[in-house]
């Protein structure tokens, strides 16, 4: 008899015709899982009590798991040209200083940093070579300022030796002719060493106009104007404007030639001074700008350290040449809007 009143106090509880109290229901805690899937919580699944004799039966929820790691970058996109240009001794404060209007204008659709770095040997050739080469001057051997071809090329596979093997165009036009010593003269299509600002312009104009993969340009005399005049003095920042000028006739030529929108532009320089010298005294010798533009980039001001051959290994990302365990630099990927992978904590690179 008790027995069967049970079962029909039971079957009208189920049935909904009497009302439970909350606290005979069960309390189901929010699980972890559905914490983190942000989805509706299981006890508002439980069907309602209502006085409905039929409660109709409640979907199935099917979850979506969120991704919990950091994808592996993807190639950069659509970037078929890499013009890289650099400012012989430019600091960065140099740039609003001058001022260099089309480089200020480039930099507000760009991805920057006043405070990259160089080698701790803050020298032309080195610089440069460990801008191209990816590698600090112990692996890539360029411990030498002149033109020494006694001495050889840089060591190692730097960037004209990728786009060699990748049978891509490559051309460097520079203002002082011991920057060949960066790369083997037969990994590069073209080679060319004009006086000045303007005529390294024409010349370089003139590649961009026959087509390119990489072309790196060098613009010279504001290091020149450094040692005569004085780094920040009205001389340099005149030398920068002209400068800047010859930026602004490659920027047009990109466009001229239907291909702006497919390059990646990045401007940097190979050192920076104070006084008359850079000789490695004072930090403005070693800070430089690192300023990227073009497909794929994500305008803003980087956070994450730069260095110098942060430029080679960059480049290799943005055009798919094959990366190279032994080069020090790592790609910018925070310029594309993705967390780096790895990064220079105070590195000192020799
Ligand atoms: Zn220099």
């Amino acid at each position: 008899m008790k027995r069967d009143l049970f079962f029909v106090i039971a079957l009208l509880c189920v049935q909904g015709y009497i009302m439970v109290p909350e606290f005979w229901l069960p309390t189901t805690a929010p699980s972890a899982i559905s914490q983190a899937f942000n989805v509706e919580t299981v006890s508002t699944l439980v069907p309602q009590k209502t006085i409905t004799p039929t409660p109709t039966k409640q979907p199935i929820p099917t979850f979506t798991a969120k991704p919990t790691s950091t994808p592996t970058p993807a190639p950069a996109p659509v970037v078929e040209h890499v013009l890289i240009v650099s400012f012989d001794g430019m600091r960065p404060d140099a740039i609003p200083a001058a001022p260099m209007k089309n480089l200020l204008a480039l930099i507000e659709s760009s991805a920057y940093s006043f405070e990259a770095r160089t080698i701790a040997y803050p020298v032309t050739l080195p610089s440069h070579t460990a801008m191209l080469s990816g590698m600090c001057m112990e692996k890539n051997g360029m411990r030498w300022n002149s033109n020494n071809r006694y001495v050889g090329y840089s060591r190692g596979d730097d960037l004209f030796n990728l786009t060699h093997d990748a049978n891509m165009k490559s051309a460097m036009v520079v203002g002082k002719d011991k920057l060949r010593l960066i790369a083997e003269p037969e990994t590069t299509d073209d080679f060319e060493v004009r006086l000045n600002e303007a005529l390294i312009a024409d010349a370089a104009v003139d590649v961009i106009s026959s087509g390119f993969d990489l072309l790196f340009v060098h613009f010279p005399s504001a290091d020149a104007r450094g040692h005569k005049y004085g780094w920040m003095s009205n001389a340099q920042f005149k030398a920068l404007r002209e400068g800047d000028e010859a930026l602004g006739r490659l920027l047009a030529a990109l466009d001229e030639n239907g291909i702006r929108e497919s390059t990646l532009v990045i401007v940097t320089a190979d050192h920076g001074g104070h006084d008359r010298t850079h000789d490695g005294t004072r930090v403005e010798d070693y800070l430089i700008p690192w300023i990227a533009s073009g497909p794929g980039i994500a305008p803003g001001e980087l956070t994450y350290p730069i260095h110098t051959m942060d430029t080679a290994a960059t480049v290799a990302y943005a055009l798919g040449l094959p990366f190279q365990p032994e080069w020090d630099g790592f790609p910018v990927y925070e310029a594309f809007g993705l967390i780096p992978q790895d990064v220079h904590y105070d590195k000192v690179c020799r």
